[in-house]
């Protein structure tokens, strides 16, 4: 604020002009300072106290963290731009809360392995009932779980997996370049897709083997998301497996030995086109008894009302998703709060930081601009979905959605990480934008990741809309290469998902503040440019966005 006064100031002095007189590369450069350190830090340090306890989905922190937000856009000149005149979008969530036995039995013949709970096993829900319940069924191993046509693959091979335990890898075939893109994960790779693919089958439930490589993320991830009260949107005519559960490598081993087989022979055999389910001969039964509760959260919306008469019927969606895994199981310290500084406390500040950017333009840009607080997106991305099902602008009148998860508080990057590069158009405004801060943009740095399909522009993308989600770029400004990569992977390591990843004096905020700009700049673009971005040909949302056009009426 005061830098923009005084340029101002300077501006008046210097010339007899009047402030109109400003071009909008100026005003454009005055109001993108607005984003600056106090813009960040200071939403972060209240969203990452205590005293939010983490923003765990319809908890009082959560309700907090709404009112926060609201009224912060409100203050900046934001109508509201939530449901029914409201800054809030809210909706209902169903939390499951299931309650494993101790001990989870498989059997063969007179044998028995008995797997651990938490420490071995994870097993949620995957119905919105008192219970769920595998009684006696056979354990199939499926490979990948994967059909994609495209890709001329099919793991189940015609097979009845009705009423089968399917035991399945987690990400995609890894052997051929050609095949699903190489290394990089596609949504086939994805949690969500193997439960997905496991109801399609009529099967009872479904086993993810965990391995760090092969999720991503570590055993203890998997621990801290998937015990205590899970969320989810309430249940339609979907199909649903009864369970829906995740065990260690080394368990998946004792499972394997049991049934006669030797894991990595069959993990070598899933490699393969001609792979076939393997039953394993192994029976199991499982009971959850579950707590079911419906209650409800709220996206959080703010509107800034383009300034043409017909291109602000369209808009240009920021979003940043409000919540974190609440309050939790205990780390070694005792600390039993996620507050969730970096997930997504900074996400969210950059957010409100260009909120403000957009507030203190002269003239707002010819398309409106939604700032978009999305909940529950630990519980796997309920809030983005929510919206893209209820979507308060027609999916085909969305120009694009600018997400932000996380943030680079390393340092001053020398590059910027585009998650979703190679995709749609927008690749070319974001290189422009970047090379004006004399940054290179690179693609997703760790593709094996899938970091695409695990934050809320995934469910813009579903409905067709072009997205742009930056990220942390390994290669910061004056360190060498391996510096940063080492820095980002030593976080995830400690504090990903961790009741430690709270705000810490060593926060540097440059390197945020710049990719906040960068976003700033990109929506403002597309918020003035009359063509619409556009997928690239092929790519496996084109499809989408044309329906979504045709049917806006564009
Ligand atoms: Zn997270």
């Amino acid at each position: 604020m005061k830098y923009r006064n005084s340029l101002i100031l300077l501006g008046l002095l210097a010339l007899p002009v009047s402030l109109a007189a400003q071009t909008p590369a100026m005003s454009a450069d005055a109001a993108a300072a607005e984003i600056d350190r106090d813009a960040i830090e200071g939403p972060v340090r209240f969203l990452a106290d205590d005293l939010l306890e983490g923003r765990g989905p319809a908890s009082r922190g959560d309700e907090l963290t709404q009112l926060y937000l609201s009224t912060t856009l409100e203050m900046l000149g934001y109508e509201p731009g939530g449901e029914k005149g409201s800054y809030l979008q809210t909706f209902d969530i169903v939390g499951i809360d299931s309650k494993p036995p101790q001990t989870w039995d498989f059997t063969k013949g007179g044998q028995k392995v008995s797997l651990k709970n938490f420490d071995q096993f994870i097993a949620a829900s995957g119905v919105q009932k008192d219970r769920s319940v595998i009684q006696n069924a056979e354990l199939v191993f499926v490979g990948y779980g994967i059909q994609a046509p495209e890709f001329q693959w099919d793991d189940y091979k015609g097979m009845d997996l009705k009423g089968k335990v399917l035991v399945m890898l987690n990400n995609d075939p890894e052997g051929d370049p050609k095949l699903f893109e190489g290394n990089r994960r596609l949504y086939y790779g994805r949690w969500t897709y193997k439960y997905e693919s496991a109801a399609r089958q009529g099967a009872a439930g479904a086993i993810i083997v965990h391995t760090t490589p092969s999720a991503g993320y570590a055993w203890q991830v998997v621990q801290t998301s998937w015990t205590g009260e899970q969320f989810e949107l309430p249940a339609e005519n979907e199909p649903r497996i009864q369970v829906s559960a995740w065990t260690t490598e080394e368990a998946a081993r004792q499972i394997a030995k049991l049934s006669g087989h030797d894991l990595d022979a069959l993990i070598k055999q899933a490699q393969s086109r001609d792979f076939k389910p393997v039953p394993l001969g192994v029976t199991t039964s499982l009971t959850l008894e579950n707590k079911i509760s419906r209650k409800k959260t709220a996206n959080v919306g703010g509107l800034l009302r383009g300034s043409d008469p017909k291109l602000k019927e369209e808009v240009v969606v920021y979003s940043a998703h409000h919540d974190h895994l609440g309050i939790g199981e205990p780390d070694k310290e005792g600390d039993k709060i996620y507050n969730g500084a970096l997930d997504n406390a900074a996400g969210t500040a950059q957010v409100l930081a260009i909120a403000k950017a957009f507030a203190a333009l002269p003239e707002p840009p010819k398309r409106s601009i939604l700032i978009l607080f999305v909940a529950a997106e630990e519980q796997g991305l309920l809030g983005s979905e929510y919206y893209s099902k209820h979507p308060t602008f027609p999916a085909g009148r969305i120009a694009a959605n600018i997400n932000y998860d996380g943030g680079n508080i390393f340092g001053p990057s020398a590059e910027v990480a585009f998650i979703g590069m190679g995709k749609s158009s927008l690749d070319q405004v974001v290189k422009t934008l970047a090379a004006k801060q004399s940054r290179q943009v690179v693609g997703d740095q760790f593709p094996d990741k899938g970091f695409f399909y695990r934050s809320d522009q995934f469910n813009f993308a579903r409905i067709g809309v072009p997205a742009i989600y930056l990220d942390t770029s390994t290669k910061l400004k004056g360190k060498p290469e391996e510096y940063g990569k080492e820095k980002i992977e030593a976080w995830e390591a400690a504090h990903y998902h961790q009741p430690s990843d709270e705000l810490t004096p060593d926060w540097n905020y440059d390197g945020m503040i710049d990719d906040a700009r960068l976003g700033f700049y990109a929506g403002l673009q597309i918020a003035n440019t009359d063509q619409l971005p556009a997928w690239n040909p092929g790519d496996e949302f084109e499809a989408a966005r044309k329906q979504a056009i045709q049917q806006a009426g564009k």
